[in-house]
């Protein structure tokens, strides 16, 4: 078992079904029983803080970043091991990439896009290597995922830039992908 492993994951910060925080809740108990750490937006409220506490609960490690500005709307998690508060979103995502090995991005909103199609546009570009995996268990991304297979029909995306992007609704491939 690998044990080096940090896990940055992008995930929802707004209220969502509860089946939702049952998924992060599951992903952070996993994670916590390979003994990796969790690398997250430092928030307390949602899957983000939902995936925090399980990680915790199991005895594994967390480390918090963000921003000053939304330690109040998103609750800075003061209970992670590491909590890192930045002035901006460019400080946040620079920080988490720098203490992550991995990326793993559960359903979302607009924030959680944007921090997965910068990670992943970077690994497509050969900036880093570091593995980047979208775990979809219900769908949630589907209609995004068909609109990038239309681009690359229509030769807007190349099919070797989703490629690098690994694509599972199974939690246990999702988070084996992560060390693959
Ligand atoms: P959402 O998916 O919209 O619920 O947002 C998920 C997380 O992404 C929240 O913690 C947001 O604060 C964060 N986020 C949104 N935009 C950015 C950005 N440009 N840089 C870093 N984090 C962001």
């Amino acid at each position: 078992m690998s044990t080096d492993v940090s896990v940055c994951v992008y995930c929802a910060s707004g209220p969502v079904p509860q089946h939702y925080l049952d998924l992060a809740a599951e992903v952070g108990q996993k994670i916590a029983k390979r003994g990796w750490t969790l690398v997250s937006g430092g928030g307390k409220v949602s899957m983000m803080g939902e995936i925090a506490r399980a990680v915790r609960a199991d005895g594994g490690r967390t480390i918090g970043v963000i921003p000053r500005a939304l330690v109040d709307r998103e609750v800075g998690d003061t209970d992670s091991d590491e909590l890192l508060v930045v002035d901006t979103m460019r400080e946040r995502k620079g920080l988490m990439d720098a203490h992550a090995n991995a990326f793993l991005t559960l359903p979302g909103g607009i924030g959680t896009c944007e921090e997965l199609f910068e990670i992943w546009t970077a690994r497509y570009l050969g900036m880093h290597s570091k593995p980047v995996v979208l775990l979809d268990p219900d769908g949630h991304f589907q209609g995004l995922l068909d609109w990038l297979h239309g681009m690359v029909r229509t030769g807007f995306a190349s099919q070797s830039s989703l490629d690098v992007l690994t694509v599972t609704a199974d939690v246990d491939e999702a988070l084996d992908a992560l060390v693959a």
